[in-house]
């Protein structure tokens, strides 16, 4: 890359650092919080504690208005207020963040870190870094006394934190299907799991779309099963270009998908859905002939009548093969006063 190539990358770059609506997408996708301890993750913690011979060290993940800790040794709560966090400092930059002495820094003299448990001294954070260039959190060592970390220190501290990112990869890798890049199954799963839990906890509106392509198996007798394949890679990339951050594309299996719109209620997911729909029908495929689609699209919301996603997915499916069921290439949705459900049944 040449030299304004360069520097044009830094920019973006910091851009990147102020983007929080990116950062929080980003954070969404690695779809990472509120996940159980894992053993890579513990592994490194505890390593950075004997190597730099500090009392505690952390892996954390800044949400909104938290930090969260997706592992921590010698640290009792697993998250704390963002504001008051010192890590929150580590994601403005790009370099470790480092302060030898809290209770001589005015920014964190009064601290309620520093002046109660777990009473924290010294830090040294370094950002856990995407590809992208989001700071998802940082890598942090603690200590209860003032100490000084050498230049060699904050190197290893800055290969964990690779580590760390590596295996935060790995993770985001196992989370998606081969073929399409959509998430696999068990990973939208869980992501409607979430949906579902904070819709029962804050009442945040949610919306399943279920879709099927129409006659697929007609696609795979003239084009083969390898045409068939690049036709599912097509929809998907379709419908994946057309989703907003917090929107989830899965491959249920098949030629079966669903789409998880958080945040949105029946209206919006309605109109979102008939946009699909239209998207995929106007879509001409690459292939040998080129070749067109259609899908049919089954939309169900949450709310009193959903308790758990198995309830979610029975209703979604259930528009779905109405749609199917009343010609195909429609949206139908489970929730029209009972018309659709009963065309289901
Ligand atoms: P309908 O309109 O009722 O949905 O008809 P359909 O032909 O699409 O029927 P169905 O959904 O039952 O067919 C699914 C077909 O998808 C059958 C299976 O061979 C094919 N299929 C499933 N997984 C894959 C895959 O990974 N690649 C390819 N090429 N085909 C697949
Ligand atoms: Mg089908
Ligand atoms: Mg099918």
């Amino acid at each position: 890359m040449d030299e304004n190539g360069a520097s044009l990358r830094t920019l973006m770059d910091d851009a990147k650092l102020t983007d929080e609506r990116g950062r929080l997408a980003a954070l969404n996708r690695a779809n990472i919080l509120d996940t159980p301890p894992e053993e890579p993750f513990e592994r490194i913690t505890s390593l950075l504690k004997s190597v730099l011979g500090v009392p505690m060290t952390a892996i954390t993940l800044l949400d909104a208005d938290r930090q969260w800790m997706k592992s921590r040794c010698g640290l009792d709560a697993d998250h704390t207020a963002r504001d008051i966090s010192f890590c929150t400092h580590t994601i403005e930059g790009r370099d470790p963040f480092v302060v030898p002495d809290a209770s001589r820094d005015p920014r964190f003299a009064a601290n309620p870190l520093v002046t109660d448990a777990p009473r924290i001294a010294a830090y040294a954070g370094v950002p856990l870094e995407t590809v992208d260039g989001y700071n998802l959190g940082a890598l942090c060592a603690i200590d209860t006394k003032p100490r000084e970390f050498a230049a060699h220190e904050l190197d290893l501290l800055k290969s964990f934190a690779r580590l760390v990112i590596g295996e935060i990869q790995l993770r985001q890798i196992a989370d998606r299907d081969h073929l399409t890049g959509a998430f696999c199954r068990r990973a939208a799963l869980e992501e409607m799991e979430r949906a579902v839990a904070r819709h029962a906890r804050h009442g945040t509106p949610a919306a399943l779309i279920m879709f099927d392509i129409d006659h697929f198996k007609s696609i795979n007798d003239r084009y083969g099963h390898p045409g068939g394949d690049s036709a599912l890679r097509a929809v998907s990339a379709r419908i994946a270009a057309m989703l907003r951050p917090d929107d989830v594309l899965g491959r249920l299996g098949g030629e079966e998908f669903a789409i998880l719109l958080n945040g949105t209620g029946l209206d919006d997911a309605t109109v979102a859905a008939e946009r699909f729909r239209a998207a995929l029908a106007a879509m001409i495929v690459p292939n040998d002939p080129p070749l067109r689609l259609t899908a049919s699209f089954g939309i169900a919301v949450l709310g009193p009548d959903i308790a758990d996603v198995d309830a979610w997915l029975a209703a979604a499916d259930g528009a779905l093969y109405a749609a199917k069921n009343s010609g195909r290439n429609r949206c139908r949705t489970a929730h029209s006063g009972g018309r659709d459900d009963a065309a289901a049944a």
